[in-house]
């Protein structure tokens, strides 16, 4: 049943983009299963790869362009990790990552979290912090043990 639910996901972000004036392309529609499918955090190469599986003849400069226009859309965000690697995933719920460094596990951290952070920078820096997909680094419940 988790795949049906996977196919009204995409069938349902491809109605956004047709209804902001684009076409429907299997480009699109390729790049939008992969990131419905891994369920959380992939980098562009990765999708790249994927996506050849089933459209051998797609490049990944496709993949960047088809990316671009999801970020357009708000339905992707670009998260920058602090190893310098960089992954995509969907925007349905606004969260940062923490990443273990030793066992490279991706694990999601509600933004309400930051809620104290983000009073303490306005009040004592006035400074107002727009929060965006972060990756903070450090060892996971099970590496630490
Ligand atoms: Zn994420
Ligand atoms: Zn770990």
């Amino acid at each position: 049943m988790a795949h049906e639910s996977h196919r009204n996901q995409v069938e349902e972000i491809v109605g956004r983009i047709v209804a902001s004036g684009r076409r429907r392309t299997m480009s699109r529609q390729a790049v939008i299963q992969v990131i419905v499918d891994c369920h959380g955090h992939i980098s562009a190469d990765d999708i790249a790869t994927r996506v050849q599986e089933d459209f051998p003849s797609m490049d990944v400069s496709t993949v960047y362009r088809t990316l671009e226009t999801l970020r357009e859309l708000d339905i992707v965000d670009r998260v920058y990790f602090a190893d310098g690697s960089t992954v995509y995933h969907l925007r349905d719920h606004q969260h940062h990552h923490l990443c273990c460094e030793k066992c490279g596990s991706v694990q999601e951290l509600p933004v309400s979290l930051m809620e104290s952070v983000e009073k303490d920078l306005l009040e004592e820096f006035g400074f107002e912090l727009h929060q965006r997909p972060l990756g903070l680094f450090g060892l996971c419940k099970a590496c630490r043990s």
